[in-house]
């Protein structure tokens, strides 16, 4: 048992909810958009502050972030509303010493990794549009001004499906104590919220009093999620512990309408002073610019913490100033700013019994300027959401819950180990010459920052082997990796292009029946089902087609997975979608060529050909997935889009056996 200081009074309120999720910021909303394709499923979300839309706070948004807001249909929102990160200018000390002079530019992510490029706009407006969706599809709305008081989980209930084995009384503050303070300043802040300066007990202290209660409830729930950031209070009351270091960096953050002639102002720029810090320059939405801005002089306590009531916007535009001289800056209008330590810390455990999960800031935490803590939050969730969301549904197997933790530590892991190294490079002291080892060399730092793009981008995350990833264990597996293994292995070597473990690359396809060209990722919607999808081949070759309608018939036997695994309540394609990307030429071959396994009646969605549109170019699919045009082959993706096996078209064993390793076989 964990806390047990449920109150004992009578008139307390008691339900059962499916899954609780604490806390509203991207993470949260991730979640509850997840579930909420997730039918039947009951969730609560609630956020301890009182609504009001910040502003400030992350920015950036990632490739492979975007292909997910995308799967969710409002990439496009935000592809509008943003500014795009194009370009990224190099500054460095000039001959004197004495100020900064361009010195490279460079594409700000490397071509070719995703139909996406990074853009950025406030954290507010990426919620917003968690909101409407929430809506839209009728998820949970957030409860504000609410937050847990105390969490026990029954650990004799914790194996069994059914159960509801974690207990949470939740407290209704009044609306004065869940308003965020602003720290004394007129100008909107992040000092309340901000990563590492601050610490939450005084606030914790503060709405743990009575007078800050309006009431409380209990809530039986099956899986709760810890989406309540870096002070999270649920990985508190786990015992969890966050693993790492704090650095001595201080930086600060301005959101500024700019009055300057620093001639890459609507560029990303990384600025490199001699003696002064760095500054990161970000363009953000509208004429506003986003600043991060290293700080020299802070005033510290004897612990080497900073006193955060005395920063200021003046300080950090001081500091900004002396950076980019020769360079002018002052600023029209300044909407946000905020200070943070960077501390580079990833939680100990994920989840405590597969029952409640730590997720987003709440289990790891590093600098903001790589852009990663807003998409590495939401990323956690779309990992985790859907597989909580079928485990409650009676479809997916508990133990594929541990592959959570498994997948998303590595990601975690390969962050922080990122950060250090972008961390120690931005605010590190130019090397004055080659003999300068101390001193960053400008050149490496562009290196590196070149060679990030493919990691900060999302896209190359590399799930490991589990029941959920059909591919090689490494060599190297750690003995406590607490996830089943794979029981069958993929044939990569048929789908080069298409590594298992990896997202599902996005290439152009071609509708048979309309011809419209479609981005192949925009057909596997988050809409919680598993992705069959048979690369038929040149279906033009009588072998090739009785190889397609082999695989068909046995779709369309009862005891295939597609009808053992669908609950009774769900249509035929409620749980598995099937699409087909064949690769003869288009006007040569008919929908109606391909059996009906492949293509329900009235449905004009899903058979796909490699072919040459009207308008829009060719997206040589097979060639880019690396499948032989001629025989195809058949891949697995799961809900989330991460690839789980790839076979021949006839090992429909294969694709039996890893489904029964992970799903449930319904009641008919
Ligand atoms: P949060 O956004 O912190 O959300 C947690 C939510 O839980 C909050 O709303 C909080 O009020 C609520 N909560 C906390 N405790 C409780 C409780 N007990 N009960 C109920 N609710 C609770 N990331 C990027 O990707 N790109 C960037 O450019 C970027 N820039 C940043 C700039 C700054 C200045 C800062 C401070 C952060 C930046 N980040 C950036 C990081 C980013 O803001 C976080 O990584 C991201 O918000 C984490 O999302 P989250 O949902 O895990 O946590």
């Amino acid at each position: 048992m964990l806390t047990a200081q449920v109150p004992k009074t009578k008139e307390v309120q008691t339900s059962d909810c499916d899954v609780l999720i604490v806390g509203a910021g991207p993470a949260g909303y991730m979640a509850a958009a997840w579930l909420a394709r997730h039918k039947g499923v009951k969730v609560r979300i609630v956020e301890k502050r009182d609504g009001k839309i910040f502003a400030g706070q992350a920015d950036g948004l990632q490739c492979r972030t975007l292909e997910v807001l995308q799967s969710f249909g409002f990439a496009d929102r935000a592809w509008k509303d943003a500014n795009h990160m194009l370009e990224i200018c190099f500054w460095n000390p000039d001959e004197s010493g004495k100020g900064v002079v361009r010195t490279g530019r460079i594409p700000d992510m490397s071509p070719g990794l995703s139909r996406f490029q990074q853009i950025v706009l406030h954290q507010g407006w990426v919620e917003g549009y968690f909101k409407d969706n929430l809506k839209k599809y009728g998820g949970a709305q957030v409860e504000f001004s609410t937050m847990p008081e105390s969490m026990e989980i029954d650990e004799s209930k914790v194996d069994d499906n059914d159960a509801y084995p974690v207990k949470v009384v939740l407290r209704h503050l009044k609306e004065e104590a869940s308003a965020p303070e602003q720290f004394g300043h007129e100008v909107l802040n992040g000092l309340f919220r901000s990563t590492n300066l601050v610490t939450t007990a005084e606030e914790d202290n503060a709405l743990a009093e009575d007078t800050a209660k309006e009431s409380t409830e209990i809530v039986n729930c099956k899986y709760v999620l810890g989406c309540d950031g870096a002070h999270s209070w649920v990985r508190r009351q786990l015992g969890f512990e966050m693993l790492g270091e704090h650095t001595d960096y201080v930086w600060g953050v301005l959101d500024i309408v700019p009055i300057t002639d620093f001639p890459d102002i609507r560029n990303r720029c990384a600025i490199h002073s001699a003696n002064s810090g760095s500054v990161m320059v970000i363009p953000r939405e509208g004429a506003l610019v986003r600043f991060y801005i290293q700080l020299s002089e802070v005033e510290r306590d004897a612990e080497g913490r900073v006193n955060r009531a005395k920063i200021t916007p003046e300080m950090i535009l001081k500091a900004c100033q002396k950076i980019m001289a020769p360079y002018t800056i002052t600023y029209e209008e300044i909407q946000w700013f905020t200070a943070y330590q960077i501390g580079q810390r990833v939680v100990d455990d994920f989840s405590s019994h597969n029952r409640v999960f730590i997720t987003g800031d709440a289990a790891h935490t590093h600098s903001p300027k790589a852009g990663q803590g807003m998409n590495t939050s939401m990323m956690d969730t779309y990992n985790l959401a859907w597989k909580v969301g079928a485990a409650c549904q009676g479809i997916l197997d508990r133990s594929a819950l541990s592959t959570y933790g498994y997948e998303r530590s590595a990601v975690a892991h390969d962050l922080i180990n990122f950060d250090r190294k972008f961390a120690k490079l931005f605010s590190g002291k130019p090397a004055t010459d080659a003999a300068d080892e101390a001193g960053v060399s400008m050149e490496e730092f562009k290196k590196v920052f070149e060679k990030s793009h493919l990691f900060a981008s999302g896209v190359s995350i590399d799930y490991k082997a589990s029941n959920l990833i059909a591919k090689p264990a490494p060599e190297t597996e750690d003995p406590h990796n607490p996830v089943k293994p794979a029981v069958v292995e993929s044939k990569q070597s048929l789908a080069t292009g298409i590594p298992v473990g990896q997202r599902f690359n996005s290439f152009q396809v071609m509708n048979q029946s309309d011809s419209r060209p479609w981005q192949f990722q925009d057909l596997m919607k988050s809409d919680s089902r598993w992705r069959v999808t048979v690369f038929a081949g040149d279906v033009r070759d009588a072998e090739q087609k009785a190889r397609i309608e082999k695989l068909a018939a046995h779709l369309d036997k009862p005891d295939s997975f597609i009808h053992k695994y669908t609950p009774a309540d769900r249509k035929r394609d409620g749980l598995f979608h099937v699409l087909t990307i064949h690769s003869a030429p288009r006007v040569e071959v008919e929908l109606h060529d391909f059996p009906t396994a492949l293509r329900p009646q009235h449905d004009y969605w899903s058979v796909y050909v490699d072919d040459m549109s009207h308008h829009e170019g060719h997206g040589h699919a097979y060639k880019n997935y690396g499948v032989d045009p001629k025989r195809g082959c058949l891949v697995i993706s799961r809900p989330d889009q991460y690839v789980s096996l790839v076979c021949e078209l006839e090992d429909t064993d294969l694709v039996e056996k890893f489904f029964a390793a992970c799903l449930i076989p319904q009641k008919k």
